[in-house]
């Protein structure tokens, strides 16, 4: 009977618990993460003692407003300013306008406190102004926009994308999606938590910024980062340093004294809720109720002397100097603020010719009414006026794109040069130019994607099943498992047929030993027959899966020895007979020693070339057998031209 109550609780919880807080999201990981990361860096650790907890509660401290600067971090996936994660900066200043309400207690739904508690509400004095100097002191509106795929699992890595100064500036990081581990709508650390030379801030997801755009106007998302700077300035939860509803809470306290004991409430509005004998704060900031607008009085006085505090130096972020050096005193004045013009392209890897490309205008300003000037060398069109332009090139080259942006405060302008890829009919790299990944002719690059703080793919002439030259990648110093890119030229595959015989495949010589039994790598092996739109996953093999060598540990530095290469092969039938095919080789690692790539080629059954237009006489360039291996020995062999055909040599001798 007891197992069938529990079961049939479970199953009308699943139907009455409609989630108002969405996607099962907690309103806040702060609790998940300070365990964890505590538990994972600091076992010895005792929270700093901020001086509200040592007498300080009374002291009197700087009456004057405190001004906070802050900057937001938009980790975007590529999608125009405005649209999904890389939210519309009226969205940013509309998120600015709510924390300045509740953070001086003039937020409209303060009206709705019941009377119990309307002689604890407390106004903290404080207010947040978008910083108007970046680190170095260039003019900024305090928004920056940042491409990386972090964005759709965030967690503290985000902050190695780009972060400012913590101890001048609230870092805030407005992301796709946080990682599911954590699973919140926003997470931060209380002051302490983290070693002294980690960045401090608070990581969100877009939806909970502000209540216009990506966010909407409901309790939860209107207050979420009131809640988070609660944490930045030492606030726990209304029911302490423990898990939400639970049942002990009351033993738990979060040392504020006008706020009584909870077991804290979750997606609901009870406001006579009742759950350590005395009347519950539910429309606490700090709770996670449906309803909350106030921080009390004791919830003040702690931020406050978080505020007047020098642990994680949040002392300075309101000082004269600092205000100044941030450009928030409210004596600076800027008359003039060029704008810091940046684009990039839709699809983040490739131009193709006769393929239509979108340019992305990336520069953050507050001011809504920009004009955008765009011009497009060897494009069609080669002139816009729109914010995120459309064009398409016909042929394969380099060409500079150049953008112009006026604004009422200032103009500014970008150019950058571009390759539009043309197309090889085969591959057959051994990595022996000096210069790679760049070619003679730009347009049959190979091209590398990977994190600039990260040491990626890179031609070694150490070791090499061809001549000299492989390309290899170590992940003893990476981060984050960020992604390393390593791409193909474009290759026209056309000349491949959908067969009889062999299937195309890419095969490739690959060495790799495991540094120690920490190691954790991988790498996947996908295809592109869009111009890398979009890929398609062929292989991959884990650190176990990756080892050529005895199996040994190998150390820091492995250089193979001819025995520890072997072949690898990878079915690509599905992109034969087409164009523009790109292949990429991902990489990603932890503790890693070095992964080693040569004498990359195709095979599989090629077609007759007849009516290819030749203009002098084709000279071989590589034979190669069955298994594109270069040999001269072969029975069978396939002689490659300079002009991109073949034949087919079969010796019966
Ligand atoms: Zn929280």
């Amino acid at each position: 009977m007891m197992k069938f109550n529990s079961l049939l609780y479970v199953f009308v919880s699943l139907i009455l618990c409609i989630p108002t807080i969405g996607q099962d999201l907690n309103l806040c990981g702060t609790d998940f993460v300070m365990k964890k990361y505590i538990n994972q860096y600091r076992p010895n650790y005792s929270k700093p003692i901020i001086p509200i907890d040592t007498g300080l509660l009374n002291s009197v401290y700087n009456s004057n407003t405190k001004i906070i600067p802050i900057v937001f971090h938009i980790i975007h996936n590529g999608h125009p300013i405005g649209e999904e994660e890389n939210i519309s900066a009226e969205q940013i200043e509309d998120a600015i306008r709510l924390i300045n309400e509740d953070f001086n207690a003039i937020n409209p739904d303060l009206d709705n406190v019941v009377s119990e508690f309307i002689n604890s509400v407390g106004d903290a004095d404080i207010e947040f102004r978008l910083a108007q100097l970046d680190p170095e002191g260039n003019c900024t509106h305090g928004i920056t926009r940042t491409f990386s795929e972090m964005t759709n699992q965030a967690n503290d890595c985000v902050k190695s994308i780009i972060s400012w100064d913590d101890t001048k500036y609230l870092n805030v990081w407005v992301v796709e999606d946080i990682d599911s581990e954590i699973g919140a709508a926003a997470y931060t650390y209380l002051p302490g938590t983290l070693w002294d030379n980690e960045i401090e801030g608070i990581i969100a997801n877009h939806e909970y910024i502000g209540s216009i755009g990506t966010s909407s106007n409901t309790p939860y998302k209107r207050h979420t980062l009131s809640h988070e700077i609660g944490h930045f300035f030492n606030l726990s939860h209304t029911w302490g340093y423990a898990s939400n509803g639970d049942q002990n809470n009351c033993e738990n306290d979060d040392n504020v004294s006008d706020t009584p004991n909870t077991i804290g409430a979750y997606s609901t509005c009870n406001l006579s809720q009742e759950t350590c004998g005395s009347l519950d704060n539910i429309q606490n900031f700090m709770d996670y109720s449906s309803c909350t607008c106030m921080f009390t009085n004791g919830q003040v006085n702690r931020m406050q002397a978080c505020l007047n505090s020098s642990v994680s130096y949040r002392n300075n972020l309101w000082s004269n100097n600092n205000l100044w050096e941030t450009g928030t005193h409210p004596d600076y004045t800027s008359d003039l603020c060029d704008p810091n013009v940046d684009f990039f392209i839709s699809s983040p890897n490739r131009i193709c010719a006769l393929s239509s490309i979108q340019f992305i205008d990336n520069t953050p300003i507050l001011s809504s009414n920009a004009d955008y000037i765009w011009s497009f060398e060897g494009a069609e069109p080669d002139f816009s006026l729109d914010q995120n332009p459309v064009v398409m090139y016909s042929e394969p080259g380099q060409y500079d794109v150049t953008l112009n942006v006026v604004t009422d405060l200032g103009t500014n302008t970008m150019t950058k040069t571009y390759t539009v890829y043309n197309s090889s009919m085969n591959l057959l790299e051994s990595f022996e130019n000096t210069n790679f990944p760049l070619n003679s002719d730009p347009s049959l690059s190979w091209s590398i994607v990977a994190p600039e703080t990260e040491t990626s793919w890179a031609r070694t002439p150490i070791s090499s099943t061809s001549n000299t030259g492989s390309v290899r990648i170590r992940s003893r110093f990476f981060d984050c498992y960020q992604k390393h890119y390593l791409y193909t030229p474009n290759l026209d595959l056309t000349n491949f047929g959908l067969g009889l015989g062999e299937p195309l495949k890419i095969w490739f010589d690959l060495a790799y030993g495991k540094r120690n039994n920490d190691t954790d790598d991988l790498l996947v092996i996908s295809y592109s027959k869009d111009c890398g739109k979009t890929w398609q996953v062929r292989a991959s093999w884990d650190t176990d899966e990756l080892v050529t060598t005895d199996g040994n540990n190998v150390g820091n530095n492995f250089i193979p020895n001819n025995n520890e290469w072997d072949e690898k092969s990878v079915n690509i039938q599905a992109a034969a007979e087409q164009n523009d095919v790109i292949i990429r080789f991902e990489f990603t690692g932890d503790r890693g020693s070095y992964l080693y790539i040569d004498n990359v080629r195709l095979t599989g059954e090629w077609i007759k070339i007849d009516n290819y237009s030749i203009l002098k006489e084709p000279y071989i360039i590589n034979t190669i057998d069955l298994l594109g291996r270069v040999t001269n020995n072969s029975k069978f062999k396939i002689e490659i031209y300079n002009d991109g055909s073949v034949n087919k040599v079969y010796n019966f001798n």
